[in-house]
């Protein structure tokens, strides 16, 4: 059986780093210094020998992840295998807009989506021209329900809390013929879960978890006093910190999905040294993984 690799593609919550209309400290370096900038959070799952690839999620930031994933894996010209979508927010699917007449205009691309996320591309416009055109062909999937693919890789959507406006949002259990990862990039809090998030990382051997938010001084620190986290609710760094402290030298734990706010984006931060300290690591954009 040939080798199973993640890629990781984006780390940022859906706005990206830096975020439009924002030049505090993080979006003002990532505007200056490529090296500073993060795509949207955004996974592959890579079968190179069989020159298979899946998506995890349609960023904003598609055309450059697509690239990206090509590039390194010698994939060039070759459409994705299927695309998952976690939920319906914008960092997480209109990216599927390039599979579209204006762009890609792909044939029957696997889409799989949540039931209310797969009536909302279906029937709405202009999502309804993807299925309408054959460019994408939407099946639903459903809590607990395993896809089996090529290369002995299954994926498990599992329901996790989310503001779910428009869709259920869904975290992704991937497994690969040698590990595991479980992939959180977007969840309320671990307390309204009725799982046990230390759990879900003990049965991985690699987890990557909403980071949006270090800590409740976040936003007030990037001077966006319009904006409470109250109001957009995501567990803070410092409470999976407490809870994962103990499995995080067994599990390789990531954070992902940061805010533009978050101080652990500065390599010489407190935050960060506060995460690495523990045991616990940063996502990078490029980084691959075998599972
Ligand atoms: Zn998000
Ligand atoms: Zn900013
Ligand atoms: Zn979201």
């Amino acid at each position: 059986m040939g080798k199973v690799m993640v890629q990781v593609l984006g780390t940022a919550q859906d706005a990206g780093v830096p975020q439009p209309n924002c030049y505090c400290m993080n979006c003002t370096k990532a505007i200056e210094d490529t090296l500073w900038k993060r795509r949207a959070a955004s996974l592959a799952v890579v079968m190179p020998e069989d020159k298979q690839w899946h998506l995890i999620d349609a960023s904003p930031d598609f055309k450059e992840q697509v690239v990206m994933l090509q590039r390194r894996f010698g994939l060039e010209g070759r459409v994705m295998d299927s695309i998952w979508l976690t939920h319906a927010h914008i960092g997480h699917y209109p990216g599927l807009m390039y599979l579209g007449k204006e762009a890609m205009s792909t044939s029957d691309v696997p889409v799989y989506a949540g039931r209310k996320m797969k009536h909302m591309l279906e029937t709405n416009v202009p999502w309804r021209q993807l299925t309408d055109l054959g460019n994408i062909q939407v099946s639903e999937i459903t809590d607990g329900n395993s896809v089996r693919l090529t290369g002995g890789v299954r994926i498990t959507p599992f329901d996790v809390p989310h503001r779910n406006e428009f869709s259920e949002t869904f975290g992704f259990r991937i497994e690969g013929p040698e590990k595991t990862v479980a992939y959180i990039p977007d969840i309320d809090s671990w307390d309204e879960w009725e799982v046990d998030v230390a759990e879900v990382c003990k049965d991985a051997d690699i987890c990557m978890l909403d980071a949006t938010f270090f800590s409740a001084a976040d936003l007030s620190d990037s001077g966006r006093s319009d904006r409470d986290v109250r109001d957009i609710p995501h567990p803070f760094i410092t409470e999976t910190v407490d809870r994962l402290k103990a499995i995080a030298g067994e599990t390789e734990v990531y954070f992902t999905h940061f805010n533009h706010s978050n101080p652990v984006l500065d390599p010489a931060s407190e935050a960060r040294l506060f995460v690495e300290e523990n045991g616990f690591r940063i996502a990078e954009e490029g980084m691959v993984l075998e599972i």
